[in-house]
């Protein structure tokens, strides 16, 4: 039994206090539901309000998640944070490869290689974002960009640590535009997905979690959660709305 996980991603949104109140009430809606216990809820706020919010969701069973660290534990890089430095603060999961890093900062596969196995060494799990353009669909290519961003992503994890990492399936053409994928054709790229990581280890292939991202609501979470593969969800803008999350959390439950 592979445990459901849901992450929200809040991007670069929320003043500090618009953060406070949002986990108040997501704590608040979520604590009273049993599926708190039953599903790995990850919340991913702007790294500011990592540390208020750490404490804040100390001992609530919500965990804490970042939406990206460097490579490298301390050093000349003016700007960056690094996955040692998130993990002394409380947080649990980092968010590796979101396409609008990709697209806005340049991150490349090449630097993932590196970011996966530096946030597992620190205890973090990494939730490592794939996805294919509409172009890349049309022309027959999801495949091929899928295949080459794992192989590429997880070329430095050891088959031991495969099942550590979470697979967030994020076809580009989906995120924040309100496009979603059919459960047909979410299932079938994460069936894909799965094979690959088995492709490697039998065992990691029925452990990983593999989820789906890209306008995951309330109203069409339950038809995308109950595919076979599909073991949770990657929320972006509706991460923002405690009602509807707790809404998409009991529908993984
Ligand atoms: C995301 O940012 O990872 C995402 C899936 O966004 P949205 O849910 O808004 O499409």
């Amino acid at each position: 039994m592979r445990t459901p996980i849901i992450a929200g991603n809040w991007k670069m949104n929320s003043t500090y206090d618009e953060a406070m109140d949002l986990i108040e009430e997501l704590v608040d809606g979520l604590e009273e539901r049993e599926e708190v216990d039953a599903v790995d809820i990850v919340i991913c706020p702007p790294f500011l309000w990592l540390f208020p919010a750490a404490e804040y969701l100390e001992d609530t069973g919500l965990l804490l998640g970042a939406q990206n660290c460097h490579a490298l534990d301390r050093g000349a890089f003016t700007g960056e944070v690094s996955a040692a430095m998130l993990r002394e603060v409380g947080v649990r999961g980092v968010v590796l490869g979101h396409s609008e890093r990709r697209w806005y900062d340049c991150e490349t596969d090449r630097a993932l290689q590196e970011k996966v196995p530096a946030a597992l060494d620190a205890g973090l799990q990494p939730i490592l974002c794939v996805g294919e353009t509409e172009e890349e669909r049309e022309a027959g290519d999801m495949q091929r960009k899928l295949r080459s961003q794992i192989g590429e992503g997880l070329q430095a994890v050891s088959d031991d640590q495969l099942a550590d990492v979470v697979i967030a399936y994020e076809p580009i053409w989906a995120i924040g535009t309100g496009k979603v994928a059919s459960p047909e054709q979410a299932q079938e790229a994460l069936a894909f997905i799965r094979a690959l990581v088995a492709d490697r280890s039998r065992q990691a292939g029925e452990e990983v979690r593999i989820v789906y991202g890209g306008s995951v609501k309330a109203d069409n979470a339950a038809d995308i959660l109950v595919q076979p593969d599909v073991d949770g969800a990657l929320v972006g803008g509706a991460s923002t709305d405690p009602e509807g999350f707790a809404e998409i959390v009991a529908a993984a439950e």
